[in-house]
């Protein structure tokens, strides 16, 4: 059932804006047209824009809706005067009627300002700074209702990002032209010819294997299907040109056919892939469909060049700033910006849409997949993928997350060695490409390949077989899911329901922040297709290395301490609050949790079940249909919280391990960094003892508990599990059916012998051997 959505300023505004910034090309002309959006929404007489000035003093008068005209841009006040100086200086809404009877109003003239009997101030962030007020002003004296002023807190917090979006992109340009300038002057006083192309670093060492970062586990072989990068973006030719007005007509075309087409290919995706996957092309549509962009192409044209050039120079121009950015997410959509320039290449020359035909099946080698490859490729053909870019949010790691498929990312220099066709061995468990492997490696991965293919087969049995020991406890293994792809494959696996749902990743792939209808959506479809097994949602956990492409974090030395997870929804109480009645509406449809990240402190537990209340109360108010006793969890992954968790447990019904973060604070050894690998070890009897004391704890107050690291697919860390009593897992869905198998070995009676004994211990290599001794007697294979 879908839940009635009542005629609510905020939200039917909100959609407006979203509509809105999708067209609007230019700030100022976004902001002129959202003061007019919500002055006419909100009934106002008045609805301004004012931004602080970079002094953080000044506020400037940017967009108005209902005051001259003539002042924008002109009219400012310090901080420290009038009422929108006070909204700024108490970081809070001002709301008043007659708001001249307040000590700090003050008349501005020059706005040709008249007497208003209504002043609303909602403050602007960029994360916790302000940066500015959007204000509302009416003649008739008017009480805004919570519920308007929280649609409007969240149309401000719209606003921000915008705002904040511009600078950042007008900052990129201005140090572009910087270091242009510098390049070219430099040139010139060496009388130097163009510099060419850096040489990348070649690989010198003769290994036969090159190494890369696993993004999906597995073996695989055959012959490699090398992707070549066309219309690469670095070779700026010499040309004929014609006639700027012939050149403006043929790049015109090309832009309408690349428009077209990338329709065709979010159509296509979201049919091999899922829906999620393909708003990608959206983020696509709205660059092609740039006016900035559009204008940078004819100037160059404008300037002598014909349309090939000018698209090869501004792209990738915008490759480049793109590349040079600190954060992860933004630097990824430098390969957002080499596909768009691709297909507007080959819609140029009049090329067909670019396919890649397999017609064996084999390794995918390429230096990177852009998400137009992902709509093209045949993935039947597909045995595994290989990349030389790679990061963790790559169009690379989607796909094989999607398809299921082993891949390895970053593998450096690797388009130079291997050759099309040439045969290959992907070991995406031990990080390893051999290419054209002596007989010895590859009988020997022969073996194994025969070896996983039967382990496969008998894997296969334990699908949709129920979890348990070998002396009959049972266990319950769910999935971590995060693209809704993920949800086909763990449904395959036989997971049992979802034990942590990673909401960030719909909101990293679109260009703003989603709508409370849309996540419902999202939402339900998940709950919905699990068909009454409970499923986890987790609140929105970025920072650390996850940022959204419309609200960067600020830069931090340490991102992963800080400003990051529950603590931006707390700071962003609107956007929390819509997530919330997200959750709690899509509980209509089957067993939700709803889970909280990175808490360290009852405060911030308490905090958060206050936002549910406030979220229920509005649902209701709005008369929407939801579930109001949804389970509420917390992450165990910060020290402080294990410390408190006696405490913890009885603010909440269950407690989520997150050992990925928990292990990497225990033990100060960052995750994600190679040099300290050695030190984030799962069996470190910190951890252990860690791990233990939170099950017991659990257990003592009847909460639940479910361990949602990668730790688990680790049969020695599975068996020391166990042993300590902790009986909910969840995992990437694929590990499933051998977590299974390796449970049906396992006698629990032993494993918590062993798990007595090696909590005893204190040192890591020797419950490693303890682990590992019990599990050779256990299971021959292992
Ligand atoms: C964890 O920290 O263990 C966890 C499951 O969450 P994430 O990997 O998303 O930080
Ligand atoms: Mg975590």
């Amino acid at each position: 059932m879908t839940p009635k959505t009542k005629n609510h300023i905020g939200l039917r505004t909100l959609e407006d804006i979203s509509t809105l910034i999708l067209k609007s090309h230019d700030l100022h002309e976004t902001l002129q047209n959202i003061v007019s959006v919500v002055a006419r929404r909100t009934l106002s007489d008045v609805c301004s824009i004012y931004l602080l000035d970079d002094d953080r003093q000044t506020l400037r008068l940017l967009a108005t809706k209902g005051l001259s005209r003539r002042a924008v841009g002109r009219v400012t006040m310090k901080v420290s005067e009038g009422l929108t100086g006070l909204v700024v200086e108490k970081r809070q809404v001002v709301a008043l009627q007659e708001p001249q009877n307040h000590p700090r109003y003050r008349y501005f003239k020059e706005t040709g300002e008249e007497r208003y009997h209504s002043f609303l101030g909602i403050p602007l962030f960029d994360r916790n700074i302000p940066i500015g007020v959007l204000v509302i002003q009416s003649r008739a004296p008017r009480r805004f209702s919570d519920e308007d002023i929280s649609g409007l807190s969240t149309i401000a917090f719209q606003v921000a990002s915008i705002v904040v979006n511009a600078r950042l992109l007008d900052s990129i340009q201005h140090k572009e032209a910087q270091a242009n300038r510098y390049v070219e002057a430099l040139r010139q006083a060496a009388g130097a010819p163009r510099p060419s192309q850096p040489e990348e670093t070649a690989e010198t060492t003769r290994e036969s294997a090159l190494r890369g970062v696993v993004a999906y586990p597995g073996l695989a072989s055959g012959p490699a299907h090398v992707m070549s990068a066309e219309h690469g973006l670095t070779d700026i030719l010499d040309e004929e040109v014609l006639a700027p007005e012939q050149e403006k007509a043929l790049l015109e075309e090309a832009l309408e056919k690349t428009c077209i087409q990338t329709i065709y290919l979010e159509k296509r995706m979201a049919e091999r892939l899922s829906q999620a996957d393909a708003s990608i092309f959206h983020t696509h549509l709205m660059i092609l469909e740039d006016r900035a962009m559009q204008q940078r192409l004819q100037e160059e044209i404008e300037e002598g060049h014909g349309a090939r050039y000018a698209i090869e120079k501004v792209i990738g121009n915008y490759v480049e700033a793109f590349e040079r950015m600190e954060d992860p997410y933004l630097r990824e959509r430098a390969a957002d910006m080499r596909d768009i320039g691709r297909r507007l290449l080959a819609n140029l020359a009049g090329q067909s849409p670019h396919t890649l035909h397999l017609k064996h099946p084999g390794i995918l080698i390429a230096r990177e997949i852009l998400p137009s490859d992902m709509a093209a490729l045949d993935h039947e053909q597909i045995r595994g993928i290989v990349t030389e870019a790679g990061e963790r949010n790559s169009h690379a790691v989607i796909m094989a997350k999607s398809l299921g498929i082993p891949a390895l990312v970053g593998v450096r220099g690797i388009l130079k060695k291997v050759a099309p066709e040439e045969h290959v061995i992907l070991d995406a468990n031990s990080g390893l490409l051999h290419i054209s492997p002596g007989s010895q490696v590859a009988d020997e991965y022969h073996r194994l390949e025969e070896d996983a293919g039967r382990q496969l087969h008998q894997i296969e049995k334990f699908r949709d077989l129920p979890a348990q020991t070998r002396d009959g406890v049972k266990v319950v293994l769910r999935a971590n899911v995060g693209l809704v792809s993920d949800i086909d494959i763990a449904r395959r696996n036989g997971a049992e329901g979802v034990g942590l749902y990673r909401t960030e990743f719909p909101y990293m792939i679109r260009p703003d922040f989603p709508s409370r209808d849309e996540q419902y959506q999202l939402y339900s479809r998940v709950v919905k297709e699990f068909n009454g097994l409970p499923v986890t949602i987790r609140t929105l956990d970025i920072g650390g290395d996850k940022a959204l492409p419309y609200f960067k974090p600020p830069h931090e030395d340490n991102p992963f301490m800080g400003w990051r997870s529950v603590r931006v929804s707390l700071d962003n109480r609107d956007i929390f609050r819509t997530q919330i009645e997200a959750i709690l509406m899509a509980a209509c449809h089957g067993p939700v949790k709803m889970l909280f990240p990175m808490i360290s402190g009852i405060e911030e537990i308490r905090a958060c079940k206050a936002v549910v209340e406030e979220a229920r109360q509005n649902l209701s108010s709005q008369g929407i249909a939801f579930q109001a006793d949804v389970p509420l969890g917390m992450m165990v992954e910060v020290p402080a919280a294990v410390q408190l968790a006696e405490r913890l447990a009885r603010e909440v019904d269950f407690f989520a391990l997150g050992t990925n973060d928990l292990i990497q604070y225990l033990l100060a050894a960052d995750r994600n960094n190679a040099l300290v690998n050695r030190y984030y070890d799962p069996l470190h009897p910190a951890v252990l003892q860690v791990l233990h004391n939170i099950a017991s704890i659990a257990k003592r107050q009847n909460k639940g508990l479910c361990l949602c690291g990668e730790m688990a697919n680790d049969p020695l860390n599975l068996l020391a599990l166990i042993g300590m009593g902790i009986r909910e897992f969840s995992m990437a869905a694929p590990f499933i059916p051998r977590m299974k198998m390796m449970l049906s070995r396992i006698s629990s009676l032993e494993a918590e012998d062993v798990a007595k004994q090696v909590l005893e211990m204190t040192e890591s290599s020797e419950i490693r051997a303890s682990l590992t001794k019990l599990l050779k007697t256990t299971d021959s294979s292992f």
